[in-house]
Order: C-alpha cells, then sequence, then structure tokens
C-alpha cells in the first residue's frame, strides 16, 4: 500500500484497489486474470515462485494476480499484513482450523457459532482428538477459566446469528492473549466497515464473502486476513495443501461488489435499525433482536465496538409461533424465503427449522431462539416498500 492509500478512508481505498499499468494507461476496472498457469524465462525465477505467499505467480492454487488484489483489498480494509481467499467462507475457516491444530489440542470457541463452524468443530474433536470448550460471548473470565496448557485457538464471531448478540471481542481476546492463545474472529456480519478485528488484537479474520463482501448473491467466496506474515507463512502453506483456493472469476466479482460495500453497508444499518424499531411497535411481535435498540443486552456494547451501524440483520419473536412464523415467511413478497445474507435482496428465514435445526430444544433455548423467531436479511430495497411487505405479512401470521 502508498503512503497516499494511507491516508485514504476505507471508503475511498475500496474504490481504488491497486491496479498494474497495461501498455502505457491504467484500466479502472481490475482486469481478470482467467490463467491457472504462468510461465518463467529461468529455472531460478520459477524456484523462487514456490516460496511463500506473496511471490511470483505460477499456478492458481499458490496464488493468482485477480486473487491476490482481492487479498491485498480486503488485508487493507482490515488493517492486516496480508490474506488468504478461498472458495467459500468455510473454504477459509477450515484452513485456518486444519493448518494451526492438531490432534491434542484445545480451542476455546463461542457457544453461538455459524452451524457450519459449529459442525466442523464437532468433527474435529469426534476425529481428530481436539478439545473444545464452547463459551459465552460477553465474560472474559469464562474465557480465562476455560484455558488450559494445551489450549491454541479462541474462535469468536463478532455478531451472533440470529440474535445479533455482540461479542465483547477486546475482552474475551486479551484473556486468550495473555496465554498466549492464537485469536480468530469471524467478522462476516459486521464487515470491516462496522468492525475491524485486528484494532481489538485479533491474529486472525475469516470472512464468508459469499456475503457483505461480494453483496449481490452470485459469488462464492472466503477470506483469512492476518494480522503479521508469521502466521499467513504459515497457514498459506496448508491453504495450497487443502487446495481451497478462489477461483479467479470468484475474486473478480467479489472485488467488483466489494466496491459498492461502503453505500450497500450504510444502507443496510439504517434500514435495519428503522425495521426493528417498527417491528419493536408491532402487536403480533413480543420481542426484537437488533443491537443498534436501547432494549438490546449489548446496546451499550455495540455503541462502543460498531459505533458506524449495527448490521443489516435482525431477528424477531412472533407471538404465534412456529405457525405464525411458517404463515409470516410464506407471504412475504418483496423479500424472499431464503437462507444467507449480505446481498442487495431482504430475505426472510426461520432459524429453528433451517439453520439451527441440528440444535436440540435445550440449545434452542439457550441460544434465545424460539418456534416463533424469525430472522430478517435485510436488503437495500426503499425502507417503506420493505415496511408494507413486512407489515402485509404480519397480519397473516
Ligand atoms: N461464517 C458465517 C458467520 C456465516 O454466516 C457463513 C455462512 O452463512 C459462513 C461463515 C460460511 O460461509 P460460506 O457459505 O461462504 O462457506
Amino acid at each position: 500500500m502508498s503512503d497516499f492509500d494511507r491516508t485514504l478512508r476505507p471508503e475511498s481505498r475500496i474504490v481504488h484497489p491497486p491496479v498494474a499499468e497495461v501498455n502505457g494507461s491504467r484500466p479502472m476496472g481490475v482486469p481478470l486474470h482467467q490463467s491457472h498457469l504462468f510461465a518463467f524465462e529461468t529455472s531460478d525465477a520459477l524456484v523462487e515462485a514456490f516460496g511463500g505467499p506473496g511471490g511470483a505467480f505460477f499456478y492458481n492454487r499458490y496464488g493468482n494476480p485477480t486473487v491476490r488484489s482481492l487479498e491485498e483489498a480486503v488485508a487493507g480494509l482490515e488493517g492486516g499484513t496480508g490474506a488468504i481467499a478461498t472458495s467459500s467462507g468455510m473454504g477459509a475457516i477450515n484452513t485456518v482450523l486444519l493448518a494451526l491444530l492438531r490432534s491434542g489440542d484445545h480451542v476455546i470457541a463461542q457457544r453461538s457459532l455459524y452451524g457450519g463452524t459449529f459442525a466442523m468443530l464437532a468433527d474435529l474433536v469426534e476425529r481428530w482428538g481436539v478439545e473444545v470448550t464452547h463459551v459465552g460471548g460477553d465474560d472474559p473470565a469464562e474465557v480465562t477459566a476455560a484455558l488450559r496448557p494445551n489450549t491454541r485457538l479462541l474462535h469468536l464471531e463478532t455478531i451472533s446469528n440470529p440474535t445479533t448478540r455482540v461479542t465483547d471481542l477486546p475482552g474475551l481476546i486479551a484473556a486468550a492473549k495473555a496465554a498466549g492463545v492464537v485469536t480468530v474472529v469471524d467478522n462476516t456480519f459486521a464487515t470491516p466497515l462496522l468492525c475491524r478485528p485486528i484494532e481489538h488484537g485479533a491474529d486472525i479474520v475469516i470472512h464468508s464473502a459469499t456475503k457483505y463482501l461480494g453483496g449481490h448473491s452470485d459469488v462464492l467466496a472466503g477470506l483469512a486476513v492476518f494480522a503479521g506474515p508469521e502466521l499467513h507463512e504459515k497457514v498459506w502453506h496448508h491453504a495450497i495443501e487443502l487446495g481451497a483456493t478462489a477461483d479467479p472469476f470468484a475474486a473478480w466479482l467479489t472485488l467488483r461488489g466489494l466496491q459498492t460495500l461502503a453505500l450497500r453497508v450504510r444502507r443496510h444499518c439504517d434500514t435495519a435499525l428503522d425495521l426493528a424499531g417498527r417491528l419493536a411497535a408491532h402487536p403480533a411481535v413480543t420481542a426484537v433482536h437488533y443491537p443498534g435498540l436501547p432494549a438490546h443486552p449489548d446496546h451499550e456494547l455495540a455503541l462502543r465496538l460498531l459505533p458506524e451501524g449495527h448490521g443489516g440483520v435482525l431477528a424477531f419473536d412472533l407471538a404465534g409461533g412456529r405457525e405464525a412464523a411458517r404463515a409470516f415467511t410464506e407471504s412475504v413478497r418483496l423479500a424472499s424465503l431464503a437462507p444467507s445474507l449480505g446481498g442487495v435482496h431482504t430475505l426472510v428465514l426461520h432459524p429453528a427449522s433451517t439453520s439451527h435445526r441440528q440444535l436440540s430444544d435445550a440449545e434452542l433455548a439457550a441460544a434465545g431462539i424460539g418456534a416463533g423467531t424469525v430472522r430478517v436479511a435485510v436488503g437495500i430495497e426503499h425502507p417503506e416498500d420493505l415496511w408494507a411487505d413486512l407489515e402485509q405479512a404480519l397480519a397473516k401470521a
């Protein structure tokens, strides 16, 4: 990154990803290098290219110019020294966990994790002899109490799904770092525009770029961003063995989406706050989960950790339980009944029967997910059109 780039705010930097000159002029769009193989003039240069994550390009599993542009852009936004782009968010999570853990290691992970991450950790326990202790997101003392001599990694998410609890990143990270434990934060829900976990001490930041970074429901991609070169290099060697590398076209689509991230995130946050307030006043709704509302249990923490906005996901509980949730999710017309989040379209989902169906009734209750809980991933449509849609669907719930 040049000295000039360093003076720019993230909103300006993401519109100007570094692009090399071609034949005397500079393309304004990031070029797509759809070649998986690169040739060399000398054997020494090829040998050198195998050395590490920043080397010359020779084979896409190791690196590609378009993929590198995405890695540099997101590393810059997160305040990291480098990144590895992967074929999905799960690709990034698996790459990091498998690179840093071995049998007999202990992991401390948040209880309210994305289902795929939860399942991956359970798999590591069952088949690889890794030990996992789950903790809440608000009490650093719980992390300290869970520490063991073999604890290697703390895995957190900035905002939990679907009840939007905000994690005390500074507190939990400090507790783990005091014991030399590597700290990993999945920042998918917050994006680097709302929260930069490296500023709070995180070693690695994960993104499902499938969500806000890509932003248009047309690409599956992920990223692991590193606070320093040591972990980057270590994970990169495993990344190329695992082969979860991002495809150049996926990287190109993500870079294209990334350029409007600031506008989209502003709109997602404003509309989510607006809808959350209106839902809270609706008679069919018994509770609204959105950190921007003063009644949310983490509102104070959210104001400190996410001062620019509280994200585009909210959830609410319907008095009529499962049947009301079914009627609501099947009655929306502008919003769509679909999983995922972070795209331009508004989506609704019943977590208990879909994204969180693997949880027992007791686990659902502990996570604050009821039979009548509905998640809304707020898009960028006009807020009045969205409210009209939610209101007519609420009337049928
Ligand atoms: N992390 C979080 C917080 C997610 O919500 C998801 C997917 O929903 C993932 C990771 C996995 O991302 P992907 O579907 O791109 O593999």
